[in-house]
C-alpha cells in the first residue's frame, strides 16, 4: 500500500513551501481538488513521476512536485493534498490553503469529479476566491458518460468566468487539451472578472469597511477581498502565515485594525457572531455551486448507482461485511503463500548456487579465508536470503493489495471498523490508516493527517505498528509454513496457513483496539469527533499498471531498502562470529549475555540479536538469526524447507519457540524509519519513545505468558 519512494522521501515535501525550480523561468502550478477526483493520476501522466494513486479519500497527504514542459513554458507541478473546502479545519485542507495562498503557485488547476460537479464547485469558487488564474479541470468524463451525465463545459466555463476542460486522466492523451488551456491561463491576464460568491448584505458591507485598508498594507500579495472575510472570521491560525508572507503583522497596523473593530462590532450589533458568519459563508457558497450546476449537469439516466448501492448493502452490511473483509483478507494470503512459495524455493536455489559458485572463485584466487568469509558467507549469503525469502510474497500481496485499493474497496473497511473504533474512543478513519499501515507503517503514520482530531491522531501513530508491515510479513509467513503445517504443501496445508496468518493479522487489529482504547481511557482521554466518510465508486482497477507500479515502486524499492541493511548487518554478524573474546566468539557472548532474558519469552539469545539487528528493517530478523545459526557450522541447502526445519530445532527451537517469534514479530519496536516518521509527525521523543514501548510491552508480555505456560504444561 502506501509506501513508494515518493511517501518516504523523493518529491516530497512536506509543508508545500519549498520549491526546487529547475531554471529561473520555471512556472509553479498547483493541482488541487476535492479527494479522489484523479488528481494525483493527472499530476503523474504529466510529470511522468509515480505519485501514489488509490481509489479512497485522503491517501495524499504532502505536497509533491514533478516538472512539465508545455510548447511555451516548463511547469513545476505540484500535487496538493485532496481537500473538500480552503477553510483549514483539518492538516491537509491547512497545507492546501497555504500552498495555494502563500506558495508561490502562478495558477491553480482544480480538478473536478464529473460525476458530482456541484460538490467539487464548492473548492472551485474558493480557489477563485483566493487567486486569479484558475483552470477547473472537469476529470472522470468517462465515468460520468458511462452513468449518463451530461455537462455544458462551455456553459460551465461562462459561468465561471475561468476556462474548463474535460479530461479522462488515466488516458493520457485526453491531457493535451489541458497543458493547452494551461498556458493560456499564464500568459493571459488575470481573470478579474471571475465569478465571485456574494455574501448577504451584512457581511458585503462588513467586507466593505476593512477592504480599503487590507489593500493598502497587502500590495497585491495576498487577495484583499479573501483576508478582509478571514478576518472577520476570527481565522487567528492564518494570520502567523499571513505576517510572514506580508513581512510586517498586518493586526497591528492602526488603520487595519481599527477598520477591524468596526466592522466587527457592525455584525455583532446585527446579532452577526462568528460562528453564524462562517454558516453564511458555507451556505453562500454551496448556494452559488448549485446555481451555476443548474443548466450545466444534466442526468439523462437516474438510479445508475443502483449496482454500487446494491454492492455496498452487502460489503458493509453488519452480518455480510464483516465475513467478506475476513474471506478476502484470508484469499489475499493464501495467493501469496502458495503464489511464493514455488518461486522462493527457485530462488534460493539460484543464489546459493552462486554462492558456491563465488566460493570456487574465490579459492581459484587464492583470496583469504576471512575475505571470503566476510564477503560471501556475511555479504553475500544474508543478501541471498533476504531477496529469496521477500521477493516473491511481496510481488504477490502487494499487487493484489493495490486492485482492492484501486477498486474502492478500502474505505468500505473504514467504514466497516468505524463502530469499533468509536467503541475505543477513537477515529473510525485509523482504520484507514491501519490499512496502509499493512504496507509500511511509516506511512501509515503519515496517512495519520487524515484524522483531524489531535488526540485521535496521536493514537492512531501510537497504534499504527500493531498491524504488521510487509517487512514483517515473510518472517511470520516462514515461520508458519515451517512450524505448524508440515513441508509437505498442497491445498489444504497453503489454506490453513492463510487462515493461522489472517488469525495473526486479527490479533494484531484487536490489540490495536485494545491499546486505542487504553489510550483514550488513561493519557489521551476524550470524546471521539464524528466524521463524514466518503464512499466513493466502485472503480475498475487498471491491471497491467498496478501489476508494473507496485512491483517497480513498492516491491523492489521495499527490497532494496531491506537488501541495503542486510548487507552491513550480515557483515557484522559474520565478524561476531568469527572475532573471539576468549574461548567464545563475540557472538556467543552477546548471544549468551542475551539468553537469560531472551528465555523469559520464549526466545532465544540470536533471536533477540537479530531483532535488535532488524531495528533498521524488520526485514532481516529471519536470515539474522538463520546466519548467526549458521555461521559456525557448514553450509547446507536452505532452499529446502525440512533442512531449514532442522537447523531451527538443532538450535533448541520448539512450537512454542515459534509462536514467541511470531507474536514478537508482531508486536515489538517499530522500525527505525516508523519511529523517525513518528518524531517528526508528533513533534515530541516521548510521544516517539511510547510508540516503542507500547507494542513491545506487549509483545513481551504475551511471549512470557505463553511461555510460562507452555513451561507449566508441556
Ligand atoms: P486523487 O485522490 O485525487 O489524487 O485521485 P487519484 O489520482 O488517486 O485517483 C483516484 C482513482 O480514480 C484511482 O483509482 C484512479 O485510477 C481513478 N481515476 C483517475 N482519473 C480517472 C479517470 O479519468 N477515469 C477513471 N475511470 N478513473 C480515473
Amino acid at each position: 500500500m502506501g509506501l513508494t519512494k515518493g511517501s518516504v522521501g523523493t518529491g516530497t515535501v512536506d509543508n508545500g513551501l519549498e520549491i526546487r525550480k529547475r531554471s529561473e523561468s520555471d512556472r509553479v502550478v498547483a493541482i488541487a481538488g476535492n479527494p479522489n477526483v484523479g488528481k494525483s493520476t493527472v499530476f503523474n501522466a504529466l510529470t511522468g513521476l509515480n505519485q501514489h494513486t488509490g481509489n479512497w479519500p485522503g491517501k495524499t497527504v504532502t505536497n509533491a512536485q514533478g516538472y512539465h514542459e508545455t510548447r511555451r513554458h516548463s511547469y513545476v507541478l505540484v500535487d496538493i493534498p485532496g481537500t473538500y473546502s480552503l477553510m483549514a479545519h483539518s492538516a491537509e485542507e491547512e497545507v492546501a490553503r497555504n500552498f495555494i495562498c502563500f506558495g508561490e503557485a502562478e495558477a491553480v488547476i482544480v480538478v473536478c469529479d464529473a460525476t458530482c460537479l456541484e460538490r467539487n464547485l464548492n473548492l472551485v469558487l474558493q480557489t477563485i476566491e483566493l487567486t486569479d488564474r484558475v483552470l477547473v479541470c472537469v476529470n472522470l468524463m468517462d465515468e460520468a458518460k458511462r452513468k449518463q451525465i451530461k455537462i455544458d463545459l462551455p456553459l460551465l466555463s461562462r459561468r465561471l468566468g475561468v476556462p474548463v476542460v474535460g479530461t479522462t486522466a488515466r488516458k493520457k492523451r485526453s491531457l493535451a487539451a489541458l497543458t493547452a488551456a494551461l498556458d493560456e491561463v499564464i500568459d493571459g491576464a488575470p481573470q478579474e472578472s471571475a465569478c465571485q460568491v456574494v455574501y448577504s448584505g451584512a457581511v458585503e458591507e462588513a467586507i466593505g469597511m476593512l477592504l480599503p485598508a487590507v489593500r493598502e498594507k497587502t500590495h497585491g500579495k495576498i487577495n484583499a477581498r479573501w483576508l478582509s472575510l478571514k478576518l472577520l472570521d476570527y481565522d487567528d491560525a492564518l494570520m502567523e502565515e499571513v505576517n510572514a508572507c506580508l513581512g510586517c503583522d498586518l493586526l497591528s497596523d492602526a488603520d487595519v485594525s481599527a477598520a477591524l473593530q468596526r466592522a466587527r462590532d457592525f455584525l455583532s450589533g446585527l446579532g452577526i457572531h462568528p460562528d453564524d458568519l462562517k454558516e453564511k459563508i458555507v451556505s453562500h457558497t454551496v448556494k452559488k455551486a448549485e446555481e451555476i450546476c443548474r443548466g450545466v449537469v444534466q442526468y439523462e439516466k437516474s438510479g445508475y448507482d443502483a449496482r454500487d448501492r446494491r454492492l455496498d448493502r452487502i460489503l458493509t452490511s453488519r452480518f455480510t461485511g464483516y465475513p467478506i473483509m475476513l474471506l478476502l483478507l484470508a484469499c489475499i494470503f493464501w495467493l501469496t503463500i502458495t503464489g511464493a512459495n514455488y518461486p522462493s524455493q527457485l530462488l534460493s536455489k539460484g543464489l546459493f548456487w552462486i554462492q558456491d559458485r563465488l566460493t570456487e572463485w574465490f579459492q581459484m584466487l587464492g583470496a583469504p579465508e576471512w575475505l571470503h568469509g566476510m564477503l560471501v558467507l556475511g555479504v553475500y549469503r544474508v543478501l541471498a536470503w533476504v531477496v529469496s525469502v521477500m521477493l516473491p510474497p511481496m510481488a504477490i500481496f502487494f499487487p493484489l493489495f493495490t486492485l482492492l485499493e484501486d477498486s474502492g474497496y478500502l474505505p468500505r473497511i473504514a467504514y466497516n471498523l468505524d463502530r469499533p473504533f468509536q467503541r475505543c474512543h477513537a477515529c473510525g478513519k485509523q482504520a484507514l490508516t491501519m490499512c496502509m499501515g499493512f504496507g509500511c507503517n511509516a506511512a501509515g503514520v503519515v496517512g495519520c493527517r487524515i484524522i483531524d482530531s489531535p488526540r485521535e491522531r496521536l493514537i492512531a501513530m501510537l497504534t499504527n505498528s500493531f498491524v504488521p508491515c510487509n517487512g514483517r510479513f515473510p518472517t511470520i509467513i516462514t515461520i508458519l509454513s515451517l512450524f505448524f503445517l508440515g513441508s509437505t504443501g498442497g491445498m489444504v496445508n497453503s489454506v490453513l496457513s492463510a487462515l493461522f496468518l489472517t488469525c495473526v493479522i486479527l490479533l494484531g487489529v484487536f490489540m490495536t483496539f485494545a491499546v486505542s482504547k487504553l489510550l483514550s481511557r488513561t493519557i489521551l482521554k476524550g470524546v471521539p469527533s464524528s466524521f463524514t466518510l466518503e464512499l466513493p465508486s466502485y472503480r475498475m482497477p487498471q491491471i497491467g499498471r498496478v501489476i508494473v507500479r507496485s512491483i517497480c515502486d513498492r516491491t523492489l524499492f521495499v527490497l532494496g531498502r531491506a537488501a541495503a541493511v542486510a548487507a552491513p548487518a550480515g557483515l557484522i554478524i559474520w565478524l561476531m562470529a568469527n572475532v573471539q573474546v576468549g574461548e567464545l566468539s563475540l557472538l556467543s557472548r552477546c548471544a549468551g549475555f542475551l539468553d537469560p532474558f531472551a528465555r523469559c519469552i520464549g526466545l532465544d539469545g540470536v533471536l533477540l540479536m537479530a531483532f535488535l539487528l532488524g531495528f533498521p528493517a524488520n526485514e532481516i530478523v529471519v536470515p539474522i538469526a538463520l546466519m548467526a545459526y549458521l555461521a559456525e557450522g557448514s553450509i547446507v541447502d536452505i532452499a529446502n524447507p525440512g533442512v531449514l526445519r532442522q537447523i531451527l530445532t538443532d538450535n533448541g527451537w520448539t512450537w512454542v519457540t515459534a509462536v514467541c517469534v511470531i507474536l514478537f514479530s508482531l508486536m515489538h519496536w517499530p522500525c527505525s524509519t516508523t519511529l523517525w516518521t513518528i518524531r517528526k509527525e508528533s513533534g515530541s521523543w516521548r510521544w516517539t519513545a511510547l510508540a516503542a514501548v507500547l507494542p513491545t510491552a506487549a509483545g513481551m508480555l504475551l511471549c512470557f505468558l505463553i511461555a510460562a505456560a507452555a513451561n507449566l504444561f508441556c
